[in-house]
C-alpha cells in the first residue's frame, strides 16, 4: 500500500500521484501533512524548492476544499510565473482523478481575459504571483471573501520581489478566519515579521537547521586569480563532460558576455535574464528543459521558481550579493532527493564571503584545485569510452554501410581500432590542454582575509582611513534607524558614539565604522548578544555585498574578453549544432567533424 495513505490521503489521490512516481512521501510531505490536513492551523515550513513541498500543502488543500462549491476557497501566492505554472500543473496533476477541480493560474504577461474567463467560470484553488492577483482584484472580478487557506509559497522570494504591499493588500480581502500556510527556503527577518503579521501561533517547521540548504548538496569552491576566472570556469566544466547546469552571474550584462563567449567557444550555452522578453526566456527554457542547453547563464532574478529535475550543477560564477541568493541557487540542484554540487569560482578576496555563507547554511564547503589540463583530458577520455560503449545503434541505418566500414578497417587489430577511435576526441584535448597553466590562485587563508587575521589589511569602504567597517546582521526592517543604531552599538558595547564612523542601515543588515582599536571591544560587547530572541552577529565588513553594490561592479573581471575567438568559430559552431543538439548529450566536444576540430585548434591557440 502507498504510504501517502497512512498520511490521511485519499485513494484517488494517492492513484494519481502513484502514477507520478510518488511511492513514499518526501521527509516534509511526511511532517506536514498530517498537521496541514487537521485544517486548523497556521502553518510556518522551511524548507527548499525540490522537498516536495508543493505535494506537502497540495495535497491537503484536495483533501479539505469542498469541490461542489465553485468559488474560491484556496489561493496560493507565489513569487514567478514559472512557479505559478509548475504549481497549477502540479496541483491538476494530483487532482487528475477528482471531478469538479478547478484550479486557475493568475500571472502576468499573459492574457488577463483568459485568466477572467477562467475564474468567471468557476473556481476552488486560485495560484496567483501578487501583481497580477491584484489587478483582478481592483477590477472586482473575484470574491475572496470565503477563502479558507492561504499559502505563501517561496515567501522569501516574494518579498525579495518587493511584493510586501501587494501580498498585504491581497490578504487584505481574506477573511480573518482563513488558515496561513507560509513556506520558505530561508528566514530572513523580513519573512519573520510576515509570519508574525498574518498568523497566530503557528506550527513551525523546519526541515534540516535554519536557513540551511539541502543535505545532498555538496558545496566546493576554486580560488583563481581575477583574470584566470573565465579560464578556470571552462576547464572545470570540460572536467564535468555530462554537466547539466546553472551558471550564475550578477548582471545582466555579464550573463550575456559569458554566454555569448561561451557560445563562441563551442558549449551549448544560452542566457536568461530580464532583458529578455518573456517569449525569448520560454524559448531557452525550453531549450534547457529538452537538454539542448547544456549550460544555462542566469541573473538570480530571471532564475527564480526555475523548476528542472536533474541539474548536476549550479556554479556561482560571481557570488550572489546577497548571501540568503545562494542558498536559492544551490537549491537549483539535488532536487527530488537527487544529489548536486555548488561550485563557487571565487578569487582570494572573497574567502570571507565563503565563510559567511558556511555559517548561514551550517555547511562546510570542500576547497578544490582546479584540474589540470592532463585531469581533464583524462577524464574526457573515459567519459568518451563511456558514450562509445553505450551508443545505441540503429542497426538499420548503419547496415548498408557496415561493409565498406569493415573494408577500410580489415588490416587493423580491435586494440589499433579502439585506440584509434578514442584518440579522435582525446588528441582534441591533448593538444588544446598542451602547457595548460596552473589555474589555481595562492591562498593565504587566516592572514589577509579571515576575521581574526590581520585586519589592518582587510579591505575598507573607504571613509576615514582610521576605521574598520562592520557589519551588523539588524537593519531598518528591525525598526532601526541610523540613530536607534548608534544607539544600540554604544550601549552594548561600551563605546563613545564620538567614535562611530558612517552608519549605513539597510533592510536586513547594516554596516558602521568604529576606530580599528575599537574593534575587539565591540565584537566582545556583541558576544551572545540576543535581539528580540534572535543572535546579533558582528563581522568585519570584507569585500562583501554592499561593497560592490557601493563600490560599482567591474565587468569582464575574468578576463574572457582575451579568450575570445572571431565569427570563425560561432560559424563552425552552428553548422554543428543541429548534431549536437540531437544528441542531447555530453560537452561540448561531442562532434566529430573536422569543422569541429579547426575549432578546438583555435582553442590551442589560446593558451
Ligand atoms: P517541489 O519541491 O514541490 O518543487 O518538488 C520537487 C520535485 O519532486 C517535483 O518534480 C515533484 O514532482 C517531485 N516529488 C515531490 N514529491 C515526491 C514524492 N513523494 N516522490 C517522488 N517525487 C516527488
Amino acid at each position: 500500500m502507498n504510504p501517502f495513505i497512512n498520511l490521511g490521503i485519499r485513494h484517488d489521490i494517492v492513484n494519481a500521484i502513484t502514477e507520478l512516481g510518488f511511492e513514499n512521501p518526501t521527509p516534509i510531505q511526511e511532517q506536514s501533512i498530517p498537521v496541514l490536513l487537521t485544517g486548523s492551523n497556521d502553518f510556518v515550513g522551511l524548507a527548499q524548492t525540490g522537498t516536495g513541498k508543493t505535494a506537502a500543502f497540495g495535497l491537503p488543500l484536495l483533501e479539505l476544499l469542498d469541490f461542489e462549491e465553485n468559488f474560491p476557497q484556496a489561493l496560493v501566492l507565489c513569487p514567478t510565473r514559472e512557479l505559478c505554472l509548475q504549481i497549477t500543473n502540479d496541483i491538476k496533476n494530483y487532482s487528475k482523478k477528482m471531478s469538479n477541480v478547478h484550479v486557475v493560474a493568475v500571472y502576468g504577461g499573459a492574457s488577463i481575459s483568459d485568466q477572467l474567463r477562467q475564474i468567471k467560470r468557476g473556481v476552488q484553488i486560485v495560484v496567483a504571483t501578487p501583481g497580477r492577483m491584484l489587478d483582478i482584484i481592483n477590477r472586482n472580478a473575484i470574491d475572496f471573501s470565503r477563502v479558507k487557506y492561504v499559502v505563501l509559497d517561496e515567501a522569501d522570494e516574494m518579498l525579495n520581489m518587493g511584493f510586501q504591499e501587494d501580498i498585504d493588500n491581497i490578504l487584505s480581502t481574506t477573511p480573518d478566519e482563513k488558515k496561513t500556510w507560509l513556506f520558505s527556503a530561508t528566514m530572513p527577518a523580513e519573512v519573520r515579521r510576515i509570519a508574525k503579521k498574518y498568523m497566530t501561533d503557528p506550527y513551525e517547521l523546519t526541515m534540516g537547521t535554519k536557513n540551511t540548504g539541502n543535505a545532498n548538496i555538496e558545496h566546493e569552491y576554486y580560488v583563481v586569480r581575477a583574470r584566470d576566472k573565465y579560464a578556470a570556469f571552462k576547464r572545470i566544466v570540460d572536467f564535468n563532460p555530462d554537466i547539466f547546469g546553472i551558471v550564475f552571474c550578477r548582471t545582466k550584462i555579464e550573463t550575456q558576455d559569458i554566454a555569448e563567449a561561451l557560445i563562441k567557444d563551442g558549449y551549448n550555452a544560452d542566457s536568461l535574464h530580464g532583458d529578455l522578453s518573456q517569449q525569448q526566456r520560454d524559448k531557452v527554457m525550453k531549450r534547457y528543459r529538452e537538454r539542448s542547453l547544456q549550460l544555462l547563464i542566469a541573473t538570480d532574478v530571471a532564475a527564480r521558481g526555475i523548476d528542472v529535475n536533474d541539474v548536476t550543477h549550479v556554479i556561482n560564477y560571481s557570488l550572489p550579493d546577497e548571501i540568503e541568493n545562494y542558498t536559492h541557487r544551490s537549491g537549483r540542484t539535488a532536487r527530488a532527493g537527487k544529489t548536486g554540487v555548488s561550485i563557487s569560482i571565487i578569487n582570494a578576496k572573497e574567502l570571507g564571503k565563503i565563510r559567511q555563507i558556511e555559517r548561514v547554511i551550517g555547511k562546510k564547503f570542500a576547497k578544490v584545485d582546479i584540474p589540470t589540463g592532463f585531469d581533464v583530458c583524462e577524464k574526457q577520455l573515459f567519459s568518451i569510452v563511456h558514450k562509445i560503449h553505450n551508443v545505441q545503434v540503429n542497426e538499420q541505418q548503419i547496415e548498408q554501410y557496415l561493409p565498406r566500414i569493415m573494408e577500410e578497417f580489415k588490416d587493423m587489430s580491435k586494440e589499433d581500432f579502439i585506440k584509434r577511435f578514442a584518440s579522435i576526441e582525446f588528441n582534441i584535448f591533448l593538444d588544446y590542454y598542451k602547457n595548460a597553466p596552473d589555474l589555481n590562485a595562492p591562498v593565504e587563508e587566516g592572514r589577509r582575509f579571515e576575521r581574526d587575521g590581520d585586519r589592518s589589511s582587510y579591505p575598507r569602504s573607504g571613509g576615514k582611513s582610521e576605521y574598520t567597517r562592520l557589519f551588523i546582521n539588524l537593519g531598518s526592517v528591525d525598526e532601526f534607524n541610523r540613530g536607534d543604531l548608534l544607539g544600540y552599538i554604544c550601549n552594548q558595547s561600551k563605546i563613545s558614539g564620538r567614535s562611530v564612523g558612517k552608519i549605513d542601515v539597510k533592510g536586513v543588515y547594516s554596516f558602521f565604522e568604529v576606530p580599528h582599536a575599537d574593534v575587539d571591544k565591540v565584537t566582545a560587547g556583541f558576544n551572545g548578544a540576543e535581539f528580540k530572541g534572535r543572535p546579533v552577529r558582528i563581522e568585519i565588513a570584507g569585500e562583501g555585498v554592499s561593497e560592490r553594490r557601493d563600490g560599482g561592479y567591474q565587468r569582464r573581471e575574468g578576463g574572457y574578453r582575451g579568450d575570445r575567438t572571431g565569427g570563425e568559430r560561432r560559424d563552425g559552431f552552428r553548422n554543428n549544432r543541429g548534431g549536437a543538439e540531437r544528441d542531447g548529450s555530453g560537452g561540448g566536444f561531442r562532434d566529430f567533424s573536422g569543422k569541429r576540430r579547426e575549432e578546438h585548434g583555435e582553442r590551442r591557440r589560446r593558451f
